[in-house]
């Protein structure tokens, strides 16, 4: 596929109002062709209106049509691929099979979403009829369907640039939700970017449906993610990114005039425990298996884990050895941006001012972006008396806290901030110490793993990528799995209404066939 490097508003491909840039290859260091337009407030306005006059229209499509819709997504993802991954790869640094296996998730998660259309159950329909003669008031019919929210803004991430960035699980959400969607390109991957935002504009048009249903900007600097916020049409955002963004955009968001949920995705170390039988059964293999994961990704991966506790004791020493062996093994490899790795040696500094003893390192490289691992350990009194050690180091490096009994294990599971994810290492005799740490554990984090490692990222009904602040802006939501949608939906209430003028789902004698909640039965 040629690239042209313009921004897709609509229909139309636009030129460059703010000048352009050159995607950067983080291997070499070099610039890659094309040159990228950037857009500015004047192409978020044409997108936001565009957006807006489609949202009419696409949030009343039938089920089956949207279905079609993202159907038509999956296949046009599917037939680039191997472009798509190949570019991803000159982009980021990342594995060309490891792209391609992430961009055949995007393509199944848009099948998955339209089967959710398609089956409804997301409109959480629910009727109470009339009850004329009920004392002492009459009731009269009500009858509740979820629409859609209106035009969403979404935020690429950096560190998927398919499965959290333009084809990624909040756009698959968004349309399935009924939402027209504009996407702000990240700057990190923009060819692959342009890859994606064709196939989805491509269905858009091969399916009949309006032009604002998808465009795709891109900018330089905060302005263009600040007219997006800003702008009076949207009506949500969704972020991925760090904390500063994340927080700068939501604080944003909550000064206009009319406040708009922003669902941002930003920071968690993902804490690992590792209870006393575990340890002295499974010590190295856990070290072992936790420093593999850890390394996934560079370590720029939302889920890595980066901090393991455990007790010292039996199994402690062998666990130390496992992880520094693993790290001292890895070889540096290419970090996502200059800016990205300059702030990942940044953290690994702050990591050892704040106390922490540097115990293993990877091997070097020349290469300027290189990451290269890093195994640290303190022990739990510093790490309970120095908040700085729990902050997300964005990168191949972990922390290891060694702690002096139960007690002190249970301080350190409460002095965390909210988390996206926590793993227990235990057996047998670890339930009554794991059943004290749920509690704690559920407070502060979304998910809660057994004898795992949370990975690969499952997208299904039970998936929860979410959590109490920071990890999130809003830990009722999740970002990934079918249940993402209801970021962007939100209730209507049609009370005594002819059935003529109801919401065809919500018809009497239920013509689509779709799950309802009658009377509360
Ligand atoms: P980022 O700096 O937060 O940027 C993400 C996106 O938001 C970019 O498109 C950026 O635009 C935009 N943005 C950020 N701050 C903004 C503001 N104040 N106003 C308007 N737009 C804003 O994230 P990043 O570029 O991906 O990486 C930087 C750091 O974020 C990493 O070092 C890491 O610490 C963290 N990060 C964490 C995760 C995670 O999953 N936990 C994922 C990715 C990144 P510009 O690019 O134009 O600035």
């Amino acid at each position: 596929m040629q690239l042209t490097g313009n921004l897709l508003i609509g229909a139309r491909d636009v030129g460059a109002s703010e000048g352009t840039m050159k995607a950067l290859n983080p291997a070499t260091n070099q610039p890659i062709e094309p040159a990228f337009a950037l857009g500015g407030p004047t192409e978020v306005d044409r997108a936001a209106t565009l957006a807006d006059e489609a949202f009419d229209a696409y949030s009343h499509t039938s089920l089956a049509v949207r279905a079609a819709f993202l159907e038509h997504i999956a296949d046009n993802l599917d037939r680039v691929r191997e472009t798509l991954a190949a570019r991803a790869a000159l982009e980021t640094g990342l594995p060309q099979a490891q792209l391609e296996d992430e961009a055949l998730k995007a393509t199944t998660q848009f099948r998955q979403f339209a089967d959710v259309v398609r089956k409804g159950r997301f409109l959480q329909l629910a009727i109470d009829p009339e009850q004329p003669e009920r004392q002492p008031r009459p009731r009269m019919d009500h009858r509740l369907q979820k629409i859609a929210i209106g035009p969403v803004a979404i935020f690429g991430a950096s560190n998927f640039p398919i499965a959290y960035s333009v084809a990624g699980g909040d756009t698959a959400s968004a349309l399935a939700a009924g939402a027209t969607v504009i996407l702000k390109a990240h700057n990190a991957h923009p060819g692959a970017s342009e890859i994606q935002a064709r196939a989805i504009r491509e269905a858009v048009q091969a399916c009949g449906l309006p032009e604002g249903v998808f465009s795709m900007v891109r900018g330089s600097g905060n302005a263009i993610g600040e007219a997006l916020v800003d702008h009076p049409l949207i009506k949500a955002v969704t972020f991925t990114g760090s904390e500063q963004g994340g927080m700068a955009l939501y604080r944003r968001a909550q000064l206009r005039t009319d406040p708009i949920p922003v669902f941002a995705e930003m920071t968690s170390v993902n804490p690992t425990f590792i209870l006393p039988q575990a340890l002295a059964e499974r010590g190295a293999q856990i070290g072992d298996g936790f420093v593999e994961r850890m390394l996934v990704n560079v370590g720029q991966a939302c889920l890595k884990p980066a901090i393991l506790v455990a007790i010292e004791g039996t199994g402690f020493e062998a666990l130390r050895h496992a992880m520094s062996k693993r790290v001292s093994e890895a070889p540096a490899r290419t970090m996502l941006t200059p800016g990205i790795h300059a702030a990942y040696l940044s953290g690994l500094c702050a990591i050892e001012n704040a106390g922490a003893r540097l115990v293993a390192v990877g091997s070097t490289s020349t290469a300027e972006v290189d990451g290269r691992s890093a195994l640290f350990e303190v022990d739990g009194q510093r790490f309970l008396a120095e908040p700085l050690l729990s902050q997300e180091v964005f990168g191949p490096s972990a922390l290891l806290v060694k702690v002096r009994d139960e007690a002190e294990l249970l301080r350190v599971a409460r002095s965390f901030k909210g988390q996206l994810s926590a793993t227990l290492h235990l057996e047998q005799d670890d339930l009554p110490l794991a059943r004290r740490l749920l509690p704690p554990l559920e407070r502060r984090t979304g998910r809660i793993v057994v004898n795992a490692f949370a990975h690969p990222q499952e997208v299904c009904f039970a998936t929860v990528h979410g959590g109490p602040f920071p990890a999130t802006s809003d830990s009722r939501f999740t970002s990934v799995g079918m249940t993402s949608i209801e970021r962007f939906l939100r209730p209507v209430a049609y009370q005594g209404f002819p059935d003529a003028l109801l919401p065809e789902p919500l018809r009497d004698g239920n013509p689509l066939g779709l799950p309802r909640l009658v009377d509360g039965h």
